[in-house]
């Protein structure tokens, strides 16, 4: 067993002794290092004779309980060595680990303190250099690279669509970070789109200083010649916010700054936004992140090992890469979980390490739309037919809906996919699936059979 998973486990077991066992046999627990699991046989080791002692006679089939419960192995055994020196050594052992452990985060961080610059609000490691190309984003890629190299001139606005996780901040802000490079005077403003939208909020508020409020608002919005909005399908409806926004990008416009946006979806499949602002943004240019294929995800993952100095195999790299397959920010998140595994055992990366951490499925078997709706159908007592039809009876509408939503959410196809299986326009398919997920936060009994759902399709 890999020591940090051994730590892991000890941890469980020592909070259940802690729990479990009466007062006083507490004092002997704390000093105990464990020192090895091997089938189904914990190891500690203690410098304390007595311990040792009362331990194995006293609590002995307690604690080979405990073991079972946390380890699920029927044949647990508990077995308590006493060595002073040992117990020293490991102790110290252990300490390194923890220290090691609590290095990495603090480095990390830090790292997150550093990159934030106040004025620009750009992250530092979402610069073009750090951003991998192949053919699902090379588009995208030179597009963004052109408006860098020529603000207000090309492209305007830009318009960077796609779903989770593709690179749509990392792209935009790219942006930011190559014209401050070139030119330091250049004004750049990242903003989150509910940033940008509590910000006007709490400014427009009545109060004596409202106007004040609201030219100091329109300043930092408007003072700048480069504006980088956000996830722009999170602004709401409201009249005066989406008047304000349009405001926003008029007096940029017309000034000749430029606006770049993201969103996970098209303009006009955004359903809060007003038509003035619709079009505003199809003026411009729309491009969009594609989910990327096999060898540029091999290449992210590369990339990675590479600028964190690890020593690593490629049929690793190539396991996590093959692993995930729609979402780069997940993709990213099971290298990092490797990678620290890797760095604080001092190992390299492995194919059996990668395998180990991620315990992925090898023949993973894509849950099918098909499946899905099959599933669905059959907990709503109706036939996967009723589903793919157009019966509009409260019960058939929403188990479609809730099959839509799980197509979505399971497989992290797009939108369009999806419309192709129903055979329903993409429109359908979004407003199906945004109902669901505003729904379920609500309605328990909704909720619940989305659990159950899922259950029977074995993804939970
Ligand atoms: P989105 O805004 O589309 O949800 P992000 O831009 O936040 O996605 O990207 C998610 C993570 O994946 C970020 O850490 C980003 O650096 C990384 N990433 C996405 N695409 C790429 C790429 N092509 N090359 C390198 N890293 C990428
Ligand atoms: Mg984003």
């Amino acid at each position: 067993m890999e020591v940090l998973e051994l730590k892991n486990l000890w941890e469980q077991i020592k909070g259940r002794l802690t729990a479990e066992l009466p007062a006083n046999a507490q004092p002997w627990i704390y000093p105990l290092e464990v020192t090895g699991y091997d089938k189904g046989v914990l190891t500690v080791v203690t410098g304390q004779l007595m311990g040792r002692d009362i331990l194995r006679r006293n609590h002995y089939n307690q604690i080979v309980e405990i073991i079972k419960k946390v380890t699920q192995n029927p044949d647990s055994d508990f077995v308590i060595i006493y060595d002073e020196s040992m117990a020293k050594t490991i102790k110290k052992e252990n300490e390194k680990i923890q220290k090691k452990i609590e290095t990495a985060e603090l480095k990390e961080k830090a790292m997150e303190n550093l990159s934030y610059m106040p004025s620009s609000n750009l992250n530092l490691k979402y610069k073009f250099e750090n951003f991998v190309v192949g053919e699902s984003n090379e588009f995208a890629y030179k597009v963004a690279k052109a408006v860098a190299e020529n603000p207000a001139k090309k492209y305007n606005p830009l318009f960077i669509y796609g779903n989770a996780g593709l690179g749509k901040t990392h792209l935009m802000q790219a942006i930011g970070h190559y014209t401050l490079f070139k030119n330091s005077d250049i004004k750049v403003k990242y903003t989150k789109t509910e940033d940008y939208v509590n910000d006007f909020i709490s400014n427009s508020r009545n109060s004596k200083d409202t106007i004040e409020n609201m030219s100091k608002f329109n300043r930092k919005y408007t003072n700048i010649d480069i504006i980088l909005i956000d996830d722009i399908q999170f602004i709401e409806s409201k009249k005066k916010t989406m008047s304000q926004m349009q405001h926003t990008f008029d007096s940029l416009y017309n000034k000749g700054k430029q606006i770049v946006i993201t969103s996970d979806r098209l303009p006009k499949d955004i359903p809060t936004l007003t038509s003035a602002l619709c079009s505003r943004f199809e003026m411009g240019l729309m491009v969009e992140l594609t989910p990327p294929d096999l060898q540029t995800r091999f290449n992210i993952v590369k990339k990675l090992a590479n600028d964190n100095d690890l020593k690593y195999s490629d049929d690793a790299i190539e396991y996590i890469a093959k692993n995930f397959e729609n979402n780069v920010r997940e993709l990213e998140g099971a290298f990092n979980k490797v990678s620290a595994y890797a760095e604080v055992t001092g190992q390299s990366l492995t194919l059996d390490l990668a395998k180990n951490i991620l315990k992925c499925d090898d023949n993973k078997d894509e849950i099918s739309f098909s499946k899905i709706v099959e599933v669905t159908a059959n907990y709503f007592k109706i036939s996967a037919n009723d589903i793919m039809g157009t019966a509009r009876s409260q019960k058939t509408s929403t188990a479609r809906h809730v099959a839509i939503y799980l197509a979505r959410e399971l497989s992290g196809n797009s939108f369009v996919n999806i419309a192709e299986f129903f055979e329903k326009k993409h429109t359908t398919i979004m407003f199906a699936h945004d109902k669901i997920e505003k729904e379920i936060k609500v309605n328990n009994d909704l909720s619940s059979a989305i659990r159950e759902i899922k259950q029977a399709l074995k993804v939970i």
